[in-house]
């Protein structure tokens, strides 16, 4: 039997040859390292693990498609875009991740999202495998008769290389409940097909599933509280820090307020707002999603609690709570030593890789509970399952049955971490927990499939 530090020392080889084969991709490198630096203890002890090739296939995409994505502004001018899905991994399931519209795209962050995504798909318990896509393109100011030409245009080469039991894409940054419905319109045209599981994130009216918007948001803030509940804590009167005002922010703020925390900030790319009376989500709800503003427009219209800072770090507001919404990589070392300085208790990931490995190292060492992103924020992926079965049942569930699976999901995701890290002498660390759950999964299907 192999020792877990020879293990090592193989993924570690591993790991180099992942650097180099996939050069100038680090965040992809990133996420390889936060995976195989934690799997040397099942693979030790579970010798099917060590067979050759396994986490090799497991690191290498399935398949890559880029593409041009040329459109026209409203000027006339052609202007081209850069199209991306990775199909990572079908062991489980249909590929399904979000397609991320956002000028900082390229192979590389795909390929770091798509890799997450197996994992946290895996942990779901659901049938569906990781995948992810996106574009380098920016919408922000875009007119909509703009977006939805450039949709027309993505999906006029994405069409065929998804289907509702090949490839389910959703949305993620960028890619809100406008950009889906214009996605679907062209893949319909297109294809003369209503096959409404193609994509998750619908409209209500048309293939929808209530709470999917809410899930992701309101499944992070249930994993934190689970995290709490394990320290003899809940959420009542707790002090929160979001930062982010999209999709993810919006739906965290509202759960933590619905139990008892106090929500004091949110943020986007020009800076953060702190409102010490708490987030008026009403208000918030209508400068980002009606208006598309920018959230210092909150602070002018909110009145003397709230005040905006330009840039800065959200994290430098003192809070019992960090629940990090926005991008990857956006809370670091210094953040995460201030955020312990101010007493914080728990941090859960609603972005995907919001905290760098120093900051992760360093919140776990000061004993701080930490909920990665592919299990704390896997409320969103889970709900856009149901949404696919109940596009295949041709029903619509209601919204309370949606929100009691979504909390199932949740309860049971936090279990299988917890437990996890016990059975494998790291008790607390989710981050291994979550790894190995997922890992587990996703391998004895893959060897069960035989060498594909
Ligand atoms: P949205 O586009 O709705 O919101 C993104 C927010 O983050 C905006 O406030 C945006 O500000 C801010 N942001 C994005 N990029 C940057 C950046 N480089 N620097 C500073 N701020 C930035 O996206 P979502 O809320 O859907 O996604 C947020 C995170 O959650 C992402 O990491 C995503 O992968 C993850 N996630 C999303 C899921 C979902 O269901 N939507 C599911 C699971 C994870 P600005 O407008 O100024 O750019």
């Amino acid at each position: 039997m192999t020792t877990r530090s020879e293990t090592q020392t193989t993924l570690d080889h591993l790991l180099t040859e992942i650097e180099h084969r996939n050069p100038a991709q680090p965040e992809f490198h990133q996420a390889a390292h936060e995976v195989l630096e934690t799997l040397a203890p099942v693979v030790a002890a579970r010798p099917e693990y060590a067979e050759p090739g396994l986490i090799e296939r497991l690191v290498e995409p399935e398949r890559q498609v880029i593409f041009r994505v040329p459109w026209q502004d409203d000027q006339g001018r052609v202007r081209v875009n850069r199209g991306f899905r990775v199909e990572f991994n079908s062991a489980l399931g249909p590929y399904k991740g979000g397609l991320r519209f956002h000028p900082s795209v390229n192979l590389g962050v795909i390929k770091f999202l798509g890799f997450e995504q197996i994992f946290k798909n895996a942990l779901t318990g659901l049938g569906i495998g990781g995948g992810k896509g996106g574009s380098d393109f920016d919408p922000h100011g875009r007119s909509d008769a703009e977006v939805m030409r450039f949709c027309q245009s993505f999906m006029t080469e994405l069409y065929r290389h998804i289907g509702e039991h090949t490839d389910v894409p959703a949305g993620d940054i960028g890619v809100g409940g406008r950009e889906i419905g214009y996605l679907f319109g062209q893949y319909r045209r297109i294809t003369n097909r209503w096959e409404a599981g193609v994509l998750t994130g619908k409209g209500r009216g048309w293939g929808g599933s209530l709470i999917r918007p809410e899930a992701t948001g309101y499944g992070n803030v249930l994993f934190a509280a689970a995290m709490m509940r394990e320290r003899g804590e809940d959420l009542e009167g707790q002090t929160a820090v979001v930062s982010g005002s999209g999709n993810v922010a919006i739906y965290t703020i509202e759960k933590l307020t619905a139990l008892g925390a106090n929500a004091v900030t949110c943020s986007d790319s020009s800076g953060y707002v702190v409102d010490e009376k708490g987030i008026d989500l009403d208000l918030l709800k209508q400068i980002k999603e009606v208006e598309r503003g920018r959230v210092d427009a909150y602070a002018e219209r909110r009145g003397a609690s709230a005040r905006f800072v330009p840039g800065g770090s959200v994290w430098d507001v003192p809070a019992d709570l960090a629940l990090p919404s926005a991008t990857q990589n956006e809370l670091d070392e210094n953040a995460a030593a201030t955020l312990i300085r101010n007493g914080v208790k728990a941090v859960s990931e609603g972005a995907n890789m919001p905290t760098t490995p120093e900051a992760v190292h360093l919140l776990q060492q000061a004993g701080v509970a930490f909920g990665p992103g592919k299990a704390a924020n896997a409320g969103g992926v889970a709900v856009s399952a149901l949404e696919m079965a109940q596009n295949h049942a041709r029903t619509s569930w209601t919204a309370t049955r949606v929100e009691e699976e979504l909390a199932d999901i949740m309860t049971s995701i936090h279990t299988t971490c917890h437990e996890t890290a016990e059975r494998y002498d790291a008790p607390g660390d989710y981050v291994t927990g979550a790894n190995i759950a997922g890992f587990e999964r996703v391998a004895d299907a893959m060897l069960a499939q035989g060498v594909i």
